[in-house]
Parts: C-alpha cells; sequence; structure tokens
C-alpha cells in the first residue's frame, strides 16, 4: 500500500509517498481501507519540528475515514464491511490504509461521506471537549466562536447551536462570514474589522458573552476578557506565533472584575471517560444532522505537501483540507 512517510522533519516537501508493507491486525486492532485523511494544523507543526517529535521514519495524521477491511481476534465492536470514521490509529492515517485499536474507530452512517468522516475527530472532539468539557457550556448561554470558518469553529458553531445556545461567530472574508451563518450562528462578525468588539457587546445588551472559543490566544485574548459576561469563560483553543512562541499582554482584572476564568486545552489530555462522551455525542449529531461538516478542499494522497500549505495559516480557512488516498 501507499503512505505519505516522513523521514526528516522540515518544509511540507518533507511529506513524501512511498510503497510500504500492507498492514495486519493483530487481538483488538482493525485494518481500514481509507477512502478519506483529514489534515490538521498540528501535523504541520510535528512535520516542521516544533512539536514533540516522533521516532522517523513515520506516516502522520490521526484523522480519516473509510471500511473495515481487515479484524483481529477478539474485535466484537466492528466488522468488515463496516463504514468508520477514526479517532487516532497506530500506524498514522495518510495512507491507504490504517491499523487502529477497536476503540479508535466509530460508526459512520451512510449520511455522511467518507470526506465528512474524516473531519470529525481532531475539529469536533477539540470543539466538544473545549465547550462542554472545560467550558462547561450551558443551553441559553451566549457562545462566542473567535475564529468560526475553520475546522473547529465550524464544529464549534454547530455544537453550540444544537445544545440551545446564541451562537456569534467571526470570519475575515466574506465567503468566510457566509459559511458561519450557513452553520446555524445568529450573528456573524469580521474580526479584521474596527468595530467588531462592539458589536460583541451591542448584539449581547452590554451583558458580554458566557463563553468564547479561542482560535488565536496569541492575537485576542486581551480583548476576549473585556467581552465576557460575569463568571463568562475563555477557552484557549488555539495560539499561533514564531516558533510557537505566541505570547500576548493581559490585564488580569478584566478576568478579576467578572469572576473569569481562562481555560487552556488540548484534546490530547481528554480521558477515556471524556473520549466515551466526546464519541456518543458525535456519532448522535452525524446521524440527526445537526453536526455536518465542511469540505473546504479535497487533495490527491500524493499531494500532502500542498495540503499542509493549505492548513499553515497562510491562506483563509473555508472548511476542511482532505486527502483522498
Ligand atoms: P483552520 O481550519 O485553519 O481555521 C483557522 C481559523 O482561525 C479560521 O476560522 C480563521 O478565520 C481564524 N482566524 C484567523 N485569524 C484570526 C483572528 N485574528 N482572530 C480570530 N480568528 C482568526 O484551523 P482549525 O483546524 O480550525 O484550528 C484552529 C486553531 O486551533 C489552530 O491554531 C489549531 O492548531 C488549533 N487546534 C488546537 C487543538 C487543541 O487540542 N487545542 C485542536 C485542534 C486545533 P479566517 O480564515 O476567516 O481569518
Amino acid at each position: 500500500m501507499k503512505a505519505i512517510r516522513i523521514h526528516e522533519f522540515g518544509e511540507p516537501e518533507v511529506l513524501q509517498l512511498e510503497e510500504v508493507a500492507d498492514l495486519t491486525p493483530e487481538a483488538g486492532q482493525v485494518v481500514v481501507r481509507m477512502h478519506a485523511v483529514g489534515v490538521n494544523p498540528v501535523e504541520t507543526y510535528i512535520r516542521s519540528g516544533i512539536y514533540p517529535k516522533p521516532p522517523t521514519p513515520f506516516t502522520p495524521g490521526s484523522d480519516g475515514a473509510g471500511v473495515i477491511e481487515a479484524v483481529g481476534e477478539g474485535v466484537d465492536r466492528v466488522a468488515v464491511g463496516d463504514r468508520v470514521y477514526l479517532a487516532g490509529s497506530l500506524s498514522g492515517t495518510y495512507a491507504e490504509q490504517a491499523l487502529c485499536k477497536q476503540e479508535q474507530v466509530h460508526p459512520l452512517g451512510e449520511q455522511a461521506s467518507f470526506a465528512q468522516g474524516a473531519a470529525v475527530f481532531v475539529p469536533y472532539g477539540t470543539a466538544y471537549q473545549a465547550l462542554f468539557h472545560c467550558g462547561h457550556a450551558s443551553p441559553g448561554e451566549t457562545l462566542f466562536v473567535h475564529g468560526a470558518s475553520g475546522g473547529v469553529g465550524i464544529a464549534g458553531v454547530q455544537l453550540g447551536r444544537a445544545a440551545g445556545m446564541t451562537v456569534i461567530g467571526t470570519a475575515s472574508t466574506e465567503r468566510g462570514r457566509q459559511l458561519v451563518s450557513e452553520q446555524g450562528a445568529q450573528h456573524v462578525l469580521d474580526h479584521s474589522a474596527a468595530s467588531y468588539l462592539e458589536d460583541v457587546q451591542t448584539l449581547t445588551d452590554g451583558r458580554g458573552v458566557d463563553v468564547i472559543l479561542e482560535m488565536l490566544a496569541n492575537v485576542n485574548l486581551a480583548k476576549d476578557l473585556d467581552l465576557l459576561a460575569l463568571r463568562g469563560r475563555v477557552v484557549v483553543i488555539g495560539n499561533r506565533g514564531e516558533k510557537n512562541q505566541g505570547t500576548i499582554e493581559i490585564n488580569p482584572r478584566a478576568a478579576m472584575m467578572r469572576d473569569a476564568s481562562i481555560i487552556g486545552m488540548t484534546l490530547r489530555n481528554a480521558t477515556p471517560q471524556d473520549h466515551v462522551r466526546i464519541h456518543s455525542a458525535l456519532v448522535a449529531g452525524l446521524a440527526n444532522g445537526t453536526l455536518r461538516p465542511v469540505i473546504g478542499q479535497e487533495l490527491p494522497l500524493a499531494e500532502a505537501a500542498q495540503a499542509h500549505r493549505a492548513v499553515s495559516g497562510a491562506g483563509k480557512a473555508y472548511g476542511k483540507v482532505v486527502l483522498i488516498p
């Protein structure tokens, strides 16, 4: 089978398509024939060497969707022929096949395409963990998705609406704002405009927002604190910057005056119990149509380098970038 392999860390060109041995499942494992692979910003950080480095060579990726091709002894959660989405793997997902523990695959109904299945785990898992487990969001509250046009932002908008929240989302282009509106946000603002923060206050009658999902904290965290309602929560999902050292100055008084919380999160820290809740909710949401992953771009597996350029922050996000093996 063919797989993308990284032999050394560096620019997107280190993503090389190679012929590797077919995979065989051991007890409790399954092999998935991959139909689509989700590309996330974190894979660009790992590839470039600014994140902890896995031993080389390796196949990157944790998201994807496909059909169960083989099962090992004792596998009872899925069977050969089942459509599944992946939540991590043992072998890496940028490939024609992926080896997974049976707990790492989840049912993908016919309502969702394989490309949509490849856009579930990291974006929706992160948004769910941030919104509910970290941000303790409740129906009736107001949610501000600061950066709503990308993979995690769209998931946050859909999850917030499905939970009965009032959702305000932002994007910097007209096309992005249209997309955020189509996902159900009741109000859409432009995070590159001068007056958008005042608009948040106007939209909430000066009360502020209860929960913020923040995609670019190194730019926005100080402003976020001024937007919060009493006992509001900012959940830091994204923080970028030179050599991953994005820093920002904040005024702690802004948090103090509101009994506000700043909560950092990474999906990697989710507990097994969190994962059970996350996937139960995501499988149900895909089935009932409240969760509808948006695909911005599909590329052949061989063009993984181009996919990494697309998610590196250089371009605008309009949903997910997906590779097709
Ligand atoms: P993405 O698809 O590339 O989307 C990036 C989003 O950030 C877009 O909506 C973009 O909007 C927005 N943005 C750009 N400039 C902004 C600004 N000044 N203020 C607010 N938003 C701005 O990326 P993603 O997959 O959604 O991931 C978003 C971030 O979360 C990334 O930094 C990623 O590394 C991080 N992340 C963290 C975790 C975790 O576990 N903590 C998991 C997944 C992702 P426009 O394009 O319209 O400007």
